[in-house]
């Protein structure tokens, strides 16, 4: 469930709030966030 483009990483999600997971949801989010951005430009 979320808004449709954006994405989060970090303590702004509500985690665990460590570094470590700030980093690997930040590389999640990088990697959806391009998914996103080439299907969109293929549509
Ligand atoms: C005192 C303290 C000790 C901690 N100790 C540990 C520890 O030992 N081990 C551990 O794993 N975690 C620790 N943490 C938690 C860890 O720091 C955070 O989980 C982690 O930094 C989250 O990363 P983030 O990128 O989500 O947020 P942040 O690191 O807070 O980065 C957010 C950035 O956004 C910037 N920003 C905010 N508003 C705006 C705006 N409007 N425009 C532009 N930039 C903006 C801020 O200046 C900041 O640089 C500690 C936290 C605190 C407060």
């Amino acid at each position: 469930m979320g808004i449709q483009g954006v994405y989060a990483a970090g303590d702004v999600t509500e985690g665990l709030f460590q570094v470590v997971f700030a980093a690997a949801e930040g590389a999640r989010a990088g990697i959806n966030a391009c998914k996103y951005l080439r299907k969109t430009k293929k549509e």
